[in-house]
């Protein structure tokens, strides 16, 4: 294929495109796709000549098409939502185009200079004081694991790149048993070790972080000779939604000297709302702090936000030419790449400058707090109904319920068979989750598209598919 063919195909993507999310809503939001389906019908080996590009399209629309599970779908309520806004898909388009590397300053000086600037335009948006700075990384799992290395360096004297963890006291990292499975893998790759990530105990409906039992487990591992590195604090947990309580967990870290970091993945977008923001308040007082842009706020993956207090003990721990740091913000050159564990970078913060300018703050709020609200009908009319429960309380957009009727003994099996039946139908799709190790079924209301009618479905669906169960 070459360029001067590009035009035509691009147009003819961009109607397929338009076609295909003006449409999405008809099509069943699961894939139908039986395991190994996709895999069979591509040859086992790549072709040794040029085919055209008509050929390979016609196999997109009947290889691929079929095994895709529809994330655009105005009905997709299960996990998170992953959001592609039509803006933020044009401004990928165009970096896509360009392909540069960001990794420095000099490698493309827009892509720097645009990024600091995004980074602060969210940081005024969630209601963040002015010391935060910020970088855009691939995702949430790759902040998280910067924030764990920047705690291990930072207690080990930044000894740890240089000599390894052995012979050194034992790095102690403290959460509770919540947070995602992200922290789990940072800690895995640091070296650190899962023995050394102290699970602290939560209390009260809310699931969140006992700060006492933070600051008896500090004081018991100082007591032990084991060295207190770090928190990690969540805001809006993937499960219920369940959150620490920011401000007395980071008085804690705060005191004993602690690096803290607060993994507000999905919730993060909320905080673009004032009236959200009290389940983090405090948050100020965080080191770091990781959302995505990428979940919720209309900005396509990969685009993680991430807030840094003070940026100097994440270069330090990162940077891979020391005499960097010398001139550090002095001369107002950054390069991102010692920022973050990989070296190559698109061109994220073009997304960002996109979705905001096209839809405004203003815009974005009405779309989250309409889905918010949405959420609370849906929970109060299945709450109302005598045959289910609500497991969870409503968490931003997101809560969690049962069907609970009368005289069932396994009611883990019955809600199983009803998630199922309900994506095998393929109006809506929801997804599982375990609370106190019973089934509940979860629901959470984000894509861009969805309606008020959309999210009344769900009610509709449920009921009717649960009472046909038998
Ligand atoms: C989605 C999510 C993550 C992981 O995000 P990635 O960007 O996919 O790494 C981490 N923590 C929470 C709370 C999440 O919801």
């Amino acid at each position: 294929m070459k360029w001067d063919e590009f035009g035509a195909w691009g147009a003819r993507v961009s109607e397929w495109a338009q076609a295909y999310h003006q449409t999405v809503g008809d099509r069943p939001v699961r894939a139908r796709t039986r395991p190994g389906e996709v895999l069979n019908a591509l040859p086992v080996a790549p072709p040794e000549t040029p085919e055209s590009l008509e050929e390979v399209f016609a196999d997109f629309e009947r290889v691929v098409m079929p095994g895709i599970t529809h994330w655009q779908h105005p009905r997709f309520f299960a996990y998170f939502a992953s959001n592609a806004a039509p803006a933020s898909v044009l401004a990928e388009f165009l970096a896509m185009a360009l392909a540069p590397q960001c990794m420095l300053w000099q490698t493309s000086p827009a892509a720097t200079e645009m990024e600091t600037r995004m980074m602060d335009w969210l940081r005024r948006a969630l209601g963040l004081p002015e010391p935060f700075q910020g970088v855009i990384q691939d995702s949430a799992s790759s902040a998280t694991l910067a924030a764990v290395l920047t705690m291990r360096e930072r207690a080990l004297n930044w000894t740890g790149n240089s000599e390894g963890l052995a012979g050194n006291d034992r790095v102690r990292i403290y959460s509770t048993a919540e947070v995602h499975t992200s922290i789990d893998r940072a800690i895995w790759i640091s070296g650190i070790g899962i023995a050394n990530l102290v699970r602290i105990s939560t209390r009260g409906a809310g699931r969140g972080m006992d700060p006492e039992a933070l600051e008896a487990a500090i004081l018991a591992d100082r007591e032990a000779g084991m060295l207190p590195a770090g928190v990690i604090l969540c805001v809006g947990g993937t499960s219920t939604g369940a959150s620490d309580p920011i401000a007395a967990c980071l008085e804690v870290a705060e005191r004993h000297g602690l690096y803290s970091h607060v993994d507000a993945a999905w919730a993060g977008s909320a905080m673009i709302c004032p009236e959200f923001r009290h389940l983090w308040e405090g948050v100020e007082r965080a080191d770091s702090i990781v959302f995505n842009p990428h979940k919720w706020l209309g900005v396509q993956f990969d685009c993680s936000a991430h807030f840094l207090k003070n940026p100097d003990s994440l270069v330090k721990t990162l940077a891979i030419s020391p005499e960097f740091l010398k001139t550090h913000g002095a001369d107002g050159i950054i390069n991102y790449s010692e920022w973050s564990v990989p070296l190559g970078r698109r061109f994220r913060a073009l997304k960002i400058w996109f979705v905001l300018r096209a839809y405004g703050l203003e815009g974005l709020r009405a779309r989250l707090r309409n889905h918010v609200a949405w959420a609370r009908q849906l929970h109060d009319r299945l709450a109302a109904e005598p045959d289910f429960e609500i497991v969870t309380q409503q968490m931003w957009s997101l809560f969690t319920f049962r069907y609970a009727p009368e005289g069932v003994a396994d009611l883990d099996a019955l809600n199983l068979r009803l998630v199922n039946a309900i994506n095998d139908d393929g109006r809506i799709y929801l997804t599982q989750t375990r609370v106190d190790g019973a089934m509940a079924i979860r629901f959470q209301a984000g894509q861009f598209e969805t309606t008020e009618a959309d999210v009344m479905m769900v009610h509709d669906v449920v009921t009717e598919i649960a009472r046909g169960l038998t």
